[in-house]
């Protein structure tokens, strides 16, 4: 077995990363390769696959997935892309392809983003009260 594909497989979240056929499946549904079609996760698969560790720690694309796990339902063979991209931005940061304060950033931008949505889709529902007449059931 390649060594880089080992390292990645004895990361978190990184232990299914030998079931990948390469189908494409996670690229199709992924949010982010539908506004940037450079970000691609059968690609970065494929790179793991050939072992191509620094391609992959030093690229830019690993710190683009926003983790919503679309790519996980949707992946016929449970490898959990979401997860695996986890597993190499923490071998990025360990083997010092970035700086250690990277991880930290992402995370805290994302839950701000996440935050941020939520706030903007609350202002925009008080602005527009439900069409008159139209009430809940209530028969939950
Ligand atoms: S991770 Fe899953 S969905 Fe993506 S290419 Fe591999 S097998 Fe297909
Ligand atoms: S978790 Fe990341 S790679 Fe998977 S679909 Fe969402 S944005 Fe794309």
């Amino acid at each position: 077995m390649n060594r880089f594909v080992e390292e990645v497989r004895r990361t978190p979240g990184g232990a299914n990363v030998l079931n990948c056929l390469l189908c494409g499946s996670c690229t199709a549904c992924c949010p982010v390769n539908e506004i940037d079609d450079g970000y691609n996760p059968r690609k970065i698969m494929r790179m793991i696959l050939l072992d191509m560790e620094d391609d992959v720690l030093l690229s830019d694309e690993i710190w683009k997935c926003n983790q919503c796990h679309a790519c996980v339902s949707h992946c016929p063979q449970d490898v959990r892309f979401a997860d695996i991209v986890r597993a190499l931005r923490d071998l990025a940061i360990e083997r010092g392809y970035r700086d250690k304060d990277l991880l930290q950033k992402v995370k805290e931008l994302d839950e701000e983003l996440k935050r941020k949505r939520l706030e903007a889709v609350q202002a925009e529902l008080e602005k527009k009260k439900p069409v008159s007449g139209k009430t809940a059931e209530g028969n939950l």
